[in-house]
């Protein structure tokens, strides 16, 4: 039995997550939940997996959680310490890390400092602070298990090869809504366009860097960190169909991938049951029904915010934070009709042409450039709308 604790779990990785616990309910338990504000689907998870304790960002959504939760054995904490107290409890053996964004770097860190082992959906925490993430983790000895569906197929590969025979990774990407769009006419898409992915169904600001590219080059970022290669060592390949989740050439020529059907919770079930495998019961890949698998080179001229996040982290110490923490603010005025699509772009390259890196030493010194790119940001999409 695992002891399984939430961080983000009214998301849509943390649903998939209760999904696969709900399947397997000899093999996982529910130690405690966070989530952002959302309280009827809290109480709902509450009610059906009886976490010991949970934690609503928003301490006035807590209270009202509290209220309806009286009849039931749960401690609901809020805030910031009440994230941390859920990425801490000790009953937790494994912390699902399925915060978006910056918010789940902080708990993250201290999730890896009580020694839990971390299934790691948040690609931010590597983005911002990968050195120090897995400097932290390889003191402990604790392990970072990819739930990012092209690192589960990465660290997948991995287990069948040496890690002194890698030679490259291969992290493909579906392209998005606009692979095929023209400048001109992406000029003008609207949040409703964005929003709807080809192949994966996800939360939205995800959902959003995936249309910029900037999805595949936070997972870049995130792939560097994860699996300690050099950025010359990571390529990234268009493949729309989104079956192949990513390959590694090893020394020799050989390319070893690893397929399945668009469906987080499969790398979900790998990182929750590692090193064992699950019985999902679901639809299965059907090669003979999936039609052509393609393949081409991502277009850094048409995208370049993939392009920038390489940039990132060949330029290293702050940057990487500004990288993400630009493209946050700027993926939020977006979504909020404040800037077109184009802006984020333009406010992630201006920002970062305008940021003097320095180096990252410790957690101060990224929530330092975090807060400088922040207001740089803001500042930005103020003079925008
Ligand atoms: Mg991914």
């Amino acid at each position: 039995m695992k002891n399984i604790s939430i961080l983000g779990s009214t998301g849509s990785i943390g649903c998939s997550t209760l999904d696969i616990i709900a399947m397997f309910p000899e093999s996982f338990r529910v130690s405690a939940l966070s989530a952002c504000e959302n309280i009827e689907k809290m109480e709902a998870q509450i009610r059906r997996f009886k976490p010991a304790m949970v934690s609503l960002n928003n301490r006035q959504a807590a209270r009202m959680l509290k209220d309806r939760c009286s009849d039931l054995d749960v401690e609901i904490v809020s805030g910031v310490e009440g994230l941390i107290q859920v990425s801490t409890i000790p009953e937790a053996d494994i912390v699902v890390s399925a915060v978006s964004g910056s918010a789940g770097l902080i708990p993250t860190l201290s999730a890896i400092k009580a020694g839990k082992t971390i299934a790691l959906a948040n690609k931010e925490a590597m983005v911002m602070a990968g050195e120090i993430v897995t400097r932290e983790a390889e003191e402990r000895s604790v392990r970072i298990l990819p739930v990012d569906s092209e690192h589960s197929a990465i660290f997948q590969v991995m287990e069948c090869g040496r890690r002194e025979d890698l030679h490259k990774i291969i992290l493909t990407a579906s392209g998005g809504p606009f692979l095929k769009t023209s400048h001109d006419e992406r000029k003008k898409v609207t949040v409703e366009d964005a929003l709807r992915h080809p192949n994966w169904n996800m939360g939205a600001k995800v959902t959003i860097d995936s249309a910029t590219l900037m999805n595949k080059g936070l997972e870049v970022i995130e792939a560097r960190w994860l699996f300690d290669v050099s950025i010359n060592q990571i390529e990234v390949l268009i493949h729309q169909q989104s079956i192949i989740h990513s390959m590694v050439e090893f020394r020799d020529g050989s390319v070893l991938s690893q397929m399945g059907i668009p469906d987080m919770r499969i790398p979900i079930a790998y990182a929750l049951s590692y090193p064992e495998r699950l019985d999902l019961v679901m639809q299965r890949l059907d090669l003979s029904k999936t039609g052509m698998l393609t393949f081409e080179m991502p277009d850094l001229k048409e995208f370049p915010c993939l392009s920038y996040a390489f940039d990132a982290i060949r330029i290293g110490g702050s940057m990487t934070a500004v990288l993400n923490s630009s493209n946050e603010v700027a993926v939020r005025a977006f979504l909020d009709g404040r800037v077109e699509f184009l802006d984020i772009e333009r406010i992630v390259g201006d920002i970062m042409l305008k940021h003097t890196v320095t180096p990252v030493k410790d957690i101060e010194d990224v929530l330092m450039a975090d807060g400088w790119a922040r207001e740089e940001a803001e500042r930005m999409v103020g003079n925008i709308s």
